[in-house]
């Protein structure tokens, strides 16, 4: 029988974090002011964020210290499992070797504390009193709220409307750490209630969310603004993940061919792939990055490499990247964490330099693959792992087809407890596919005025 399970010892928490912008062969682009489109300098992001967090996002050291007190944390949960899909390669009969790490079992439930709580920590350092941030799903929200309780930090959640409304239960959790969490758009904002005067009915996006909790930073010194995904010192917080998964591998005497993470704005992908991407930057190994994206919000696959607001009201810097234009609103599906209109400077960087892959997959063959995950491996995937369980059954697919034994590492970046109301759409035969068209695609980016980048 094949060993199941790869541990590590609390010891074996990372020390440092990994910055790959140290490799990249071409540096990620700077951000740019919005209004006069020159670089802008620390001075502009110092109402948002804290001065550590300013000189992580800007660092080109190649390794980051992780403070002790952020590393105790992590032992909460950390280092997390590593499994071999034992069930899923006997269900597939493919001569891969799957294997995945599990992000679920933090207290939120998926990735997002592994950068919480340094966030969090660096404010606390500075003497911050408040947090602002938006959430999508809930799953930002409620790891952010986590991190402020454990500092006693005060946290405020801006939660898009639709999942406001459709997740009452991440909300709660939010609440049970203490968290005030507001639907948006709100009335407490500005932005919140110019989108609200020209629809009322608004479900909300993460954009729009963004310009509130931004808007709420800006009004009070001691409040700053967090972001979950998308900045360069969010995907290198998150790099833990693979460099426990690089030990864990040499445990299992194994090292992947392929590397599968979904992709919302970068981070999980980021964190799982970049430790190994250092191999290819390197040493020359060649292991794909593949970044698992929906077909209803395919920036990587369908957008454009340009300048673009991160926010709807445009209250962020201008960001070089991989956009579908910042007034795209994603059809509502229900894998919330990955409707986000672009991707990470860095990431696009990469993807723009073919160091990595992306391929897009629409909603009902990402729940068929979850669903026959949860079967064969036990663990209820969040529907956005799914989008990442289903490019990793075409890869050992297509291993099969080749006869090659090749070696697959994916990241569950969190489980699906929380979303029960859209596996029961898709067992109850109602889910609906949902791809963007050309057009729709197209009228949006014809929104932008920016540069594109040549
Ligand atoms: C937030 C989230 C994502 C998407 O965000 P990334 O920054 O791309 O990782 C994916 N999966 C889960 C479980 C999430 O919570």
């Amino acid at each position: 029988m094949t060993q199941k399970k790869y541990l590590l010892a609390e010891t074996d928490v990372p020390e440092q974090w990994y910055n790959i912008v140290a490799d990249m062969p071409n540096k990620p682009l700077p951000p740019l002011h919005p209004a006069t489109r020159e670089p802008i300098g620390p001075e502009m992001l110092a109402p948002l964020f804290p001065l550590e967090l300013i000189k992580q996002e800007v660092t080109t050291e190649k390794w980051v210290p992780i403070p002790d007190e952020v590393r105790e944390i992590y032992k909460i949960w950390r280092p997390t499992p590593l499994f071999r899909a034992t069930g899923l390669e006997k269900w597939l009969d493919t001569p891969a070797r799957i294997y995945y790490k599990y992000e679920g079992v933090s207290p939120a439930g998926s990735h997002k504390p592994n950068t919480a709580v340094p966030q969090v920590f660096y404010n606390k350092q500075e003497g911050v009193t408040k947090i602002t941030t938006e959430t999508g799903a809930g799953q930002w929200g409620s790891a952010l709220s986590f991190a402020c309780q454990l500092f006693g930090i005060d946290c405020e959640v801006y939660m898009v409307r639709a999942s406001y409304d459709g997740k009452p239960y991440r909300k709660m959790m939010m609440n049970t750490w203490g968290a005030s969490v507001y639907p948006s758009p709100s009335t407490r904002t500005a932005a919140g209630k110019s989108i609200l005067a020209d629809h009322p009915d608004s479900p909300g996006s993460l954009g729009i969310a963004i310009s509130e909790a931004v808007e709420m930073a800006l009004h009070d010194e001691q409040t700053k603004y967090a972001l979950g995904s998308v900045l360069n010192h969010v995907l290198m917080h998150q790099t833990v993940i693979g460099l426990e998964c690089v030990k864990q591998l040499e445990q299992a005497g194994d090292f992947p061919d392929i590397v599968v993470a979904p992709f919302g704005g970068g981070s999980n992908f980021a964190g799982i792939g970049f430790p190994f991407l250092r191999y290819n930057l390197e040493e020359g190994r060649q292991i794909r990055c593949i970044a698992a994206e929906p077909a209803s919000c395919p920036k990587l696959t369908r957008g454009v490499f340009r300048y673009d607001l991160g926010d709807t009201v445009g209250m962020t810097p201008l960001l070089p990247m991989y956009t579908l234009g910042h007034n795209f609103i994603p059809a509502p599906i229900h894998a919330g964490g990955l409707r986000y209109h672009g991707a990470g400077a860095i990431v696009s960087q990469l993807l723009r330099d073919g160091l990595i892959e992306a391929q897009a997959y629409n909603q009902l063959q990402c729940f068929d693959a979850g669903v026959q995950f949860a079967r064969t491996e036990g663990i209820i995937p969040a529907p956005e792992a799914n989008h990442a369980i289903a490019a990793v059954i075409r890869e050992a697919r297509q291993a099969k087809e080749e006869g090659k034994a090749k070696t697959i590492l994916f990241n569950l970046c969190g489980h699906g407890h929380f979303d029960m109301a859209a596996y029961e759409q898709y067992l109850s035969g109602q889910l609906v596919e949902h791809e963007v068209t050309q057009a729709e695609i197209l009228a949006s980016l014809a929104e932008l005025d920016t540069p594109l980048i040549a």
